[in-house]
């Protein structure tokens, strides 16, 4: 499975897909609280293919303005909500046998700016070059086809984002396979750090861009003027959606570079091999610094490249020592301090970059990440 995203343009009529994604949250509410009602009454909740027959009896009854909606969409709200409910209880299953698994909540009722997606799945649209038209609407609306898809279409999602703009997903199964890189025989370990965001163990380093000093000055003022409006107010509102804004565009050039490095990187290297950062800790990125995320988002970068174009990646386990030791003979050096840039082995002499040092053993140590 391949999924390929494409930004819509900005026409007149993409307000009517806002439109439909507030009529399928009028949906989502209804079938959550029908399921309260249900659970209530019954003390468990309905199952997929009774809520799919409740569905077709309601169009008939209480919502004939449902029939407008296609109904294969509204099935798969219903779907969504059947696996919140799946995953809810496959938690409470784990947990009820005395495991500790990752907390899930019930499935919950979204505010109606949070209701962001929908998915056809065969039918309700139709592709022709870079239109699509979507039947319920009886309109087309054009998209930026940056590149083909491949292989058989499966799902079509739209979905928007907090700054307002329509992006399409085109699931295909079976893409064309991509052209592997042809091998050069080179291997590198490689060290993050704040001022040079790379040091390859071959000497080579890469400095930090510009813009996350930036983008830093500019989230600051962003937040500021937000905290200045009356929370609610037409005001605030501008800010906060500015302040989106601010983030996607600097979120949107970092991840430029972060794709344009990788790819140096998979065409000059066989195998590369970076430190170990602990990704689950990305999930929750709240109270994490701004290098941290950079660094985790780009190693998941770097991982999907080198799956992509046949290269390997290797990790170094996160409790390996990767700065004391020395790479030439393996003296550990417990005198070494962070503001040592340079040292010289005592044991077999050879002098070392802080850096290149802890790179060549990355590299060492490094292990295939699975
Ligand atoms: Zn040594």
């Amino acid at each position: 499975m391949k999924t390929e995203k494409y930004e819509f343009y900005h026409q007149s009529n993409i307000i009517t897909l806002g439109n439909l994604l507030d009529d399928l949250h009028g949906v989502h509410v209804h079938l959550l609280l029908l399921q309260r009602r249900y659970y209530r009454i019954y003390g468990k909740y309905a199952s997929f293919g009774r809520i799919c027959s409740h569905i077709t009896k309601l169009k008939k009854r209480t919502k004939p303005h449902w029939n407008q909606l296609p109904s294969q969409v509204i099935q798969q709200v219903a779907k969504r909500i059947h696996l919140g409910y799946d995953k809810f209880f496959d938690y409470l299953d784990e947990k009820a046998k005395g495991l500790s698994p990752r907390k899930v909540g019930k499935p919950k009722i979204k505010p109606k700016h949070r209701y962001n997606s929908l998915t056809f799945t065969q039918a309700g649209y139709e592709i022709e070059d870079n239109r699509i038209h979507i039947k319920c609407l009886k309109k087309w609306f054009t998209f930026w086809k940056h590149r083909e898809w491949t292989g058989t279409l499966k799902t079509v999602t739209i979905k928007r984002d907090n700054v307002g703009e329509y992006y399409l997903y085109l699931t295909c199964e079976n893409p064309e396979p991509t052209k592997k890189l042809s091998l050069t025989g080179n291997e590198a370990g490689a060290d993050f750090g704040m001022k040079t965001f790379l040091t390859l163990s071959d000497g080579i380093k890469i400095g930090s861009p510009e813009f996350y000093k930036q983008s830093l000055n500019e989230i600051r003022s962003a937040n500021k003027a937000l905290s200045g409006k009356k929370k609610g107010s037409n005001a605030w509102y501008r800010a906060k959606r500015h302040l989106a804004r601010v983030n996607k565009d600097i979120a949107n050039r970092r991840r430029d570079w972060f794709f344009k490095l990788a790819l140096r990187l998979v065409r000059r290297y066989d195998t590369l091999a970076i430190e170990n950062l602990n990704l689950e800790g990305m999930k929750r990125l709240w109270g994490r610094k701004v290098s941290d995320v950079a660094f985790g988002e780009f190693s998941l970068i770097l991982r999907w490249m080198c799956a992509k174009y046949g290269k390997t990646l290797l990790k170094a386990g996160r409790w390996e020592a990767t700065t004391k030791p020395c790479s030439d003979c393996g003296y550990h050096n417990k005198s070494l301090t962070l503001s040592d840039r340079q040292w010289t082995c005592p044991d077999c002499g050879s002098s070392h970059d802080r850096d290149i040092n802890a790179a060549r053993n990355i590299l060492r140590v490094g292990v295939p990440w699975t």
